[in-house]
């Protein structure tokens, strides 16, 4: 039973709704403030599989760069960082200076061109997917692993798996969307309200069928929402920083 939940991409079939590229006119609605918060990112990777201590990392580096003004630096996954400078002499006296180390171990750092996230972008993503209610801002770097968004739905149609995202004229993403605090889920049909155990139309698919194909599965569902760990006052310090891109 276990395996038969896992999300199976070869089987997956996706709803009409959910097979629309969504924002292929995303570059036009990008705003300078973001575009030159992103000019001001380095990614950076520890080239170490050893654990190491991140709090340490960043202390030490901030020490060394001795920058004129702030850097946050946050880490995305396991050895992978995102460093925010806030001025452009800082940034290129880091780049100039690589390769740095740090617990004898090499720091590679590299420019990106990616995009932000934003509230114009949440806002057509929640309504697409019902009505856009609220967007979760806490997060003024936008480097969570997901956005955070309020949405209505419709509760008689499959809750939607994800959004296909243009990435470039051809070229496009799949984002996994997962929802908090889902009740019962009916991994068959993807409806809220039941579960696939009493499920009619499964009972009848499966008469016909003899693989049942379980297009939706926990998966979907988020864990629970946890605030971060650092002080209020510390996200306040950087959303202050964040908000002179604008
Ligand atoms: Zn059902």
């Amino acid at each position: 039973m276990a395996d038969e939940l896992l999300k199976d991409w070869e089987k997956l079939k996706l709803t009409v709704e959910e097979d629309v590229v969504f924002g292929r006119d995303f570059e036009d609605v990008e705003d300078a403030g973001s575009r030159d918060q992103i000019s001001l990112i380095l990614v950076g990777k520890m080239l170490t599989r050893r654990p190491f201590n991140f709090e340490a990392m960043k202390r030490t580096l901030t020490q060394i760069w001795r920058l004129q003004e702030h850097v946050v630096i946050r880490m995305i996954e396991m050895n992978l960082f995102v460093f925010q400078f806030f001025c452009e002499a800082d940034k290129d006296r880091v780049l100039e200076g690589c390769p740095w180390s740090f617990d004898n171990q090499i720091l590679c750092l590299k420019e990106t061109d990616g995009r932000k996230r934003n509230s114009s972008f949440a806002y057509d993503i929640g309504e697409s997917l019902g009505g856009f209610l609220d967007f979760d801002n806490t997060d003024s770097f936008g480097w969570d692993e997901f956005m955070r968004i309020k949405v209505l739905c419709d509760i008689e149609k499959p809750l939607r798996r994800g959004v296909k995202l243009a990435t470039g004229p051809e070229t496009e993403i799949w984002l996994d969307i997962k929802y908090e605090r889902l009740g019962d889920l009916c991994y068959f049909y993807g409806k809220l309200g039941h579960t696939d155990r009493d499920c009619q139309s499964q009972v009848k698919a499966t008469e016909s069928e003899n693989d049942v194909v379980y297009q939706y599965g926990p998966w979907l569902v988020a864990s629970p929402h946890r605030h971060p760990k650092m002080s209020i006052t510390d996200k306040e310090k950087e959303k202050k920083w964040v908000d002179n891109f604008r």
